[in-house]
């Protein structure tokens, strides 16, 4: 198939004005997940379907469904997705690109006149930054079994906590009627084009990367409880200080990750006390734990663990407990669905600019890959910046992942076929 170019920037530029962001030189986005400038941009997202001549489906979690048919309409679509959400003050790229690159595939294969095998569905997820509604890739959570509808639809914007996620769904108009199911609502495979929001492509001066998979992400809880009292009158030999208590798990979890080439972060500390001069009776920490081998995490857990119950016996009138949160199991993507997008890469660039990354940072990706065939391609992010409006990949390398991200596609198409 002749591939006339995909002209995904412009298309990246002219949606750039729903939720625009200007911060110094740098142009970036506000347009976290079911606000107006979200509804905006859906609804581009829509027109632009409708102009290609797709057919749109949008689901009980908003996620919208872009299909344009193949040949074989009994087969389900092979799916290409990504997120036109933003962090509060995010970038431009992270998201957007593999949604408009999405549609501009489908875009191409109608120029093209040569129907795919297989029909093709550009998606749009709903929530995968997770910033207004504290869970990241709730939709596609939900559309892999992960998460249900309900306890989707009641999570509560953090800044507003009377409103939920499924009032705004339907405020915005994109509460849909389409079940949010993998087994209901079919795709053949998955594949997303993303930019890294990391320097390796960069440092590297390669152009391209196949996903090899993603990190395993564990969260927690720990409550520290001991003993408050006066900073001037507590004996130091007497005490039992719950926040000098948690720091050594805090310090604990930093020696223990930089061990096993890990990342370990207590990005949240409370006590009980906001005064400087009473001793804490409780302390509280976040921990979020990641490393792509799970066994190393187990490994990391249980010296944790470990360490509270030292604790505990070292520091008399001290209790602690920890909680598991979040168990994002790592996954490493699927073979064939690999295989053709590395062959499409190579068919891109020369071999030199390709490489192989597994990602640090979670995606929508993550969650389909668990039910279904799936796999990620990276273009280079400048400077590695990301969550930022200083986040910024070349019109050049946008236009290459878009390319690549399309013979990847009909790469599959070709092989669901022979199957
Ligand atoms: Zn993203």
């Amino acid at each position: 198939m002749p591939i006339s170019p995909l002209r995904v920037w412009e298309k990246l530029q002219h949606t750039a004005q729903w939720g625009r962001l200007e911060i110094g030189d740098h142009v970036g986005l506000c347009r976290e997940s079911l606000t107006d400038s979200d509804r905006e941009v859906r609804d581009w997202f829509v027109a632009e379907a409708k102009d290609i001549g797709c057919e749109v489906k949008v689901d009980e979690m908003g996620n919208i469904f872009a299909i344009f048919p193949g040949r074989n309409s009994g087969l389900a679509p092979i799916g290409i997705g990504s997120h036109l959400d933003s962090q509060p003050a995010g970038g431009r790229f992270d998201g957007a690109l593999g949604v408009i690159a999405a549609l501009q595939v489908l875009r191409a294969v109608k120029e093209s006149g040569v129907l795919t095998n297989a029909p093709l569905a550009a998606i749009n997820w709903t929530n995968e930054e997770g910033s207004r509604f504290p869970r990241m890739c709730t939709g596609s959570g939900v559309w892999s079994g992960a998460e249900d509808v309900e306890s989707s639809h009641a999570l509560t914007d953090l800044a507003n906590p009377s409103i939920t996620l499924g009032d705004e769904l339907k405020r915005i108009g994109y509460l849909g009627t389409t079940p949010c199911s993998y087994r209901e609502n079919r795709l053949s495979a998955h594949f997303e084009l993303h930019i890294e929001q990391g320097p390796r492509l960069e440092k590297a001066q390669q152009k391209l990367a196949v996903v090899s998979g993603v990190q395993g992400m564990r969260a927690y809880e720990i409550r520290c409880q001991g003993v408050g009292g006066h900073a001037g009158a507590v004996p130091m030999a007497q005490r039992a200080d719950a926040l000098a208590a948690l720091a050594t798990f805090v310090v604990k979890t930093e020696e223990l990750a930089r061990r096993e080439d890990a990342f370990g972060t207590v990005g949240v500390i409370e006590t009980d006390t906001s005064s400087p001069n009473t001793v804490p009776g409780r302390a509280f920490c976040t921990l979020d734990l990641r490393h792509h081998n799970e066994n190393t995490l187990d490994t990391i857990e249980r010296e944790l663990d470990a360490h509270l119950s030292k604790l505990e016996q070292d520091r008399p009138g001290i209790k602690t407990s920890i909680t598991k949160t979040r168990h994002k199991k790592s996954i490493k993507f699927d073979p064939e669905a690999s295989r053709c997008l590395q062959q499409a890469l190579t068919s891109t660039v020369h071999e030199s600019l390709v490489c192989s990354l597994e990602s640090y940072a979670g995606h929508d990706s993550a969650e389909t890959a668990v039910v279904i065939p799936t796999t990620m391609l990276f273009i280079p992010s400048k400077n590695g910046i990301s969550h930022n409006p200083a986040e910024f990949s070349s019109e050049e390398d946008c236009e290459i992942g878009a390319q690549a991200l399309l013979q990847a596609v009909l790469n599959y198409d070709a092989f669901l076929e022979g199957k």
